[in-house]
């Protein structure tokens, strides 16, 4: 160390200052200026303060909607805040219109923010919420970090530049893709800690851009215990790496942002992905050396995929990782929102399964039932979910949301709904209400096939009729039901015609006897309905037949019986 003394003392107040003021000659402020601009939130005990963080790089991934669906919860449960930033400070990576796109499919899946990016320009007192407008800010703290001796400039070439950064983004990205062998990195990192203010002064007159560095004072070898509210009890050891705070544009990386930006806007849990975890040596020194308090963190297991029986990271490509994906697809966002509540806590399920009717905003989520290690995704599982959702929407909740889908992909069928929109909302109330509602579809683009036949331009019979049954006595039973069938009817007297009609060609109605010796009839009445449900409804299975000829009607249940038995 002997060697660096001659250069730069970064234990000399006097030289530090001196550096500060040669790269930041433009900042006046100073953090305590900031932290009277953005003052500590008057919030009662216990009320938490989160954000959700993307960066404007592509659309919102399902593994998104996790920490965002935590982070809203967390907040809004206990009074707090919650908040939108969006992490814009890699111009490389953006994509464009991406904010704009994240911002919508958040608030369509219902993640309501009160301060940060909307749709109308930023709301809250805290802002900007785009890390690209904050620069002068993370000025502020890296001039400080300057004039304490812990961050210093290292002027590069732009080559010598590219190379440190890729590195720094591997050690961001996934630590063991970093094959620098540590001892040369040490001494490369040593090597920039030696320059002189001259040398400085020099390459600033030059035009030369700098990086500028965290001057570290960690010892990998040395670990320390950790507590993260998702991953339970860690060690964590100290930070050696001399990692860049400021790009040589001026925009901080992704750790000094996130320092900044936690403190001031008093975030007090940290809710992120767990690839993030192993940068959190780095996170913990810059807050020590900022003097800030660190926040509490919550590392979210990724979220993973069953493939060919092995669990793989759901990846970017996968089906069901796009969340503007599940639009199409026809989901309704509140089906995807529970699905994630069922990953996220453990006793979901049970406790909607004991409150039926309440919204999954009533559940006292909890970080204890939250998984440490990877959800698995699966659309089985979510189809499920999303049965039990809408099984429970009101007749004109569906009307609402398929329509308002159909709309956009199947104008055609929304043309035939909104026809007769009664009607519509009649056919949709069959087996609604009550306490075991029918559980027909989890999606809209699969009421189509649900309720086409109520609609005789989509209604066509499209399974036979079971191989043994005799035609005569099908047509028999069609046209006598054609003459009987009176949409007055009770349920009861309605029955009573279909058994009638039966019994009269040797169709038992005494299933009990039917069973005991199958051979003495020519079939029960099971047969005869099946029969008429095929030419009224064109399958084998339908809702509540009863209720199915109430909303077609007379005349369009006597033509259908009609067409039916001249076909056959
Ligand atoms: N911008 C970071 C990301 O998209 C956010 C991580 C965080 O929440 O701190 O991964």
């Amino acid at each position: 160390m002997d060697s660096l003394k001659k250069y730069f003392d970064f234990e000399d107040a006097g030289q530090c200052g001196q550096l500060a003021d040669l790269l930041f000659p433009e900042v006046k402020e100073t953090p305590d200026d900031m932290f009277r601009r953005y003052p500590d939130r008057k919030l009662p005990e216990g009320a938490k303060v989160t954000r959700f963080a993307p960066s404007p790089t592509g659309f919102l991934h399902f593994g998104g909607l996790f920490p965002s669906t935590v982070g809203e919860r967390l907040a809004h449960q206990s009074g707090g805040v919650f908040i939108l930033r969006i992490e814009d400070t890699d111009a490389k990576r953006e994509v464009e219109g991406a904010a704009a796109s994240l911002i919508e499919t958040l608030e369509y899946y219902g993640i309501k923010f009160d301060e940060g990016a909307t749709a109308d320009g930023e709301k809250g007192d805290y802002g900007p919420y785009y890390q690209s407008k904050r620069r002068d800010i993370y000025h502020v703290f890296a001039k400080k970090l300057v004039a304490e001796g812990k961050a210093y400039p290292c002027f590069s070439t732009d080559e010598e530049l590219e190379e440190l950064s890729k590195q720094d983004m591997k050690t961001v990205v996934k630590e063991k893709d970093r094959h620098i062998d540590p001892e040369v990195q040490r001494e490369m990192m040593l090597k920039q800690r030696q320059f002189t203010l001259e040398d400085v002064k020099q390459s600033l007159e030059k035009g030369e851009k700098f990086v500028l560095r965290i001057k570290s004072d960690g010892n990998a070898s040395e670990k320390h215990p950790f507590t993260d509210l998702v991953k339970g009890k860690l060690t964590v050891p100290e930070n050696d790496e001399d990692f860049v705070l400021l790009k040589s544009d001026g925009i901080p990386t992704y750790h000094f942002a996130h320092a900044v930006d936690d403190r001031l806007m008093g975030t007090t849990h940290v809710i992120r992905g767990e690839e993030w975890l192993p940068s959190l040596p780095k996170h913990l020194q810059l807050f020590r050396y900022l003097g800030f308090k660190a926040p509490k963190y919550m590392h979210i297991a990724q979220i993973m995929k069953l493939e060919d029986g092995a669990k793989k990271k759901l990846s970017k490509r996968d089906k069901g990782a796009n969340m503007n994906d599940y639009k199409k697809m026809g989901y309704a966002p509140e089906c995807v929102s529970e699905y994630v509540m069922t990953l996220l806590n453990s006793n979901y399920e049970e406790w909607h399964r004991a409150n039926p009717e309440k919204k999954y905003t009533d559940f006292p989520f909890s970080i204890s039932k939250m998984s440490s290690s990877g959800c698995l995704f699966d659309f089985a599982k979510l189809d499920d979910v999303s049965k039990n959702v809408l099984s429970r929407y009101t007749a004109e909740e569906i009307f609402n949301g398929l329509t308002g889908w159909a709309e956009e992909y199947d104008p055609d069928f929304a043309s035939v709904l909104k026809e007769d929109p009664d009607y519509t909302v009649r056919a949709l109330s069959i087996g609604r209400g009550g306490k075991k509602p029918r559980k027909d579809f989890g999606v809209w683009s699969e009421c189509k096939a649900y309720m086409g036949f109520f609609y005789d331009c989509l209604f066509e019979v499209t399974e036979m009729l079971p191989e043994n049954t005799d035609l005569q006595d099908a047509k028999r039973i069609l046209t006598e039901f054609s003459e009987l069938y009176e949409s007055g009817d009770d349920q009861q007297t309605w029955f009573e015609k279909i058994k009638e009609i039966g019994e009269k060609l040797g169709y038992t109605s005494d299933m009990k006897a039917y069973k005991a010796d199958p051979e003495k009839y020519k079939g029960n009445v099971a047969d005869v309905s099946g029969i008429i449900r095929l030419a009224v409804t064109g399958r084998s299975s339908s809702p509540d037949m009863y209720e199915v000829m109430r909303v077609l009607g007379k005349e369009r249940v006597k033509a259908r019986l009609m067409a039916y038995a001249e076909k056959i």
